[in-house]
């Protein structure tokens, strides 16, 4: 069952790609690690069964299965989401090319366009992805690509992102998309007309903190293009990695709906307590982005960010006093995580820099897992007690 016109996305999340009867009638798809296949004569290069060739069968169920849970005809997974995001820009971009990109990236896409577009003879102009009015000043003869995320970080910023399908349209730009803060149960960007989504599939969509994975998916033409690319620069996933990840998506549905509501639910806690001087989730009405959120989402994610009240002292209290969530980078897991992006992921930036795109020293960024809620704010409570 691959179709996503026949299901739901929590019938698809267990039963997309799977084959019936699976090999041997196993109910779950086994792990093959061969490396390589017998081929019959005159088998070109290209079909040859080879893992670097991602064409192995452990990765073409992985990849019927996120194609399935993309609502896409075709996908791949590569060995990170870095390397999703490399391979698909080295697809789609050439040298002399320039792109349109968001100005609130991932630090490692930022640092990849900033440290690396220009040896590729790639240009890019950085874009505010809420000012849809100021794209078409960015916008050079040689534009070819518009890359953005669904959900920024840390401040969960949503983009407009049907505005970027219609200027693109408009443009004849191919439209590239981080989806891993939403993951496909908030959104399926291809279903609003995107060409390419991409996502770390280490976060959501496996969700046990255990691997590190990406995954591209889009039309069949494009993800072969995209394989092409993959299979010259080396980043296949391993097919042990690939079956963690497949059986992570089994229960993406229902990890992600329980983020969101636990998320949801922290927000609305911690809004009302006098000593937190802000939060940021899109969940909010007190969100900039809260309206049209909810018109693009079918949730709004389990990633938020707080102020303390105290500043930088109060916020090293605050995650010093929490018992539940573990201090640690990344997002996505069924386990909380806590950070503080100043001293983390947005680390290389200087202090200016940071303070103005409001990633200031005392912002805390929560990746709220699927604990029981009621656990959670009671940490929370009990912990600013002691700020
Ligand atoms: N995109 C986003 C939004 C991320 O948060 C990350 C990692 O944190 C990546 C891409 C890169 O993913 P990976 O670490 O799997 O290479």
């Amino acid at each position: 069952m691959a179709s996503s016109d026949d299901v739901r996305l929590d019938t698809l999340a267990v039963h997309g790609g799977e084959r019936r009867p699976g090999p041997e009638g196993s109910v779950v798809f086994p792990i093959y690690q061969g490396t390589v296949y017998s081929v019959e004569p005159g088998t070109g290069y290209h079909d040859i069964r080879y893992i670097r060739l991602n064409s192995t069968p452990s990765q073409v169920y992985l990849h019927d299965k996120l194609a399935a849970l993309e609502g896409a005809e075709a996908a791949l997974a590569t060995a990170s989401g870095m390397a999703a995001l490399t391979t698909v820009l080295h697809t789609v971009l050439k040298a002399g090319d320039h792109l349109l990109a968001s100005d609130c990236l991932y630090g490692g896409t930022h640092d990849f366009l900033t440290q690396h577009a220009e040896n590729l003879g790639w240009t890019y102009t950085f874009v505010d992805p809420q000012r849809p009015e100021t794209w078409a000043a960015a916008r050079t003869p040689s534009t070819k690509v518009f890359l953005v995320e669904t959900i920024a970080n840390p401040l969960v910023r949503v983009a407009k992102l049907r505005d970027v399908v219609a200027f693109a349209r408009q443009e004849g730009l191919t439209t590239v998309i981080d989806n891993t803060f939403a993951s496909p149960v908030n959104l399926r960007p291809l279903s609003i007309g995107f060409d390419v989504v991409f996502e770390s599939a280490t976060k959501y969509l496996n969700g046990h903190n255990d691997l590190v994975a990406g995954a591209v998916a889009g039309s069949a033409e494009l993800i072969e293009r995209v394989r092409h690319t993959a299979n010259l620069y080396g980043g296949s996933l391993d097919p042990h990695a690939g079956f963690l990840l497949a059986r992570g998506l089994k229960t993406l549905a229902v990890r992600v709906r329980a983020q969101n509501q636990n998320a949801l639910a922290l927000a609305e806690f911690l809004a009302e307590h006098p000593k937190i001087a802000q939060v940021n989730y899109p969940g909010l009405t007190s969100h900039p982005d809260h309206e049209h959120a909810a018109r693009l989402l079918s949730g709004f994610g389990g990633m938020l960010s707080v102020r303390p009240a105290g500043g930088l002292d109060a916020a090293e209290a605050l995650i010093e006093a929490l018992r539940i969530p573990y201090v640690a980078p990344s997002l996505g897991g069924v386990e909380s995580l806590i950070t503080r992006p100043a001293a983390t992921s947005h680390s290389g930036m200087s202090a200016e820099d940071r303070e103005r795109i409001g990633v200031t020293d005392e912002l805390i960024r929560i990746s709220t897992g699927i604990e029981d809620v009621a656990d959670l704010i009671a940490d929370f409570e009990r912990a600013l007690q002691k700020v």
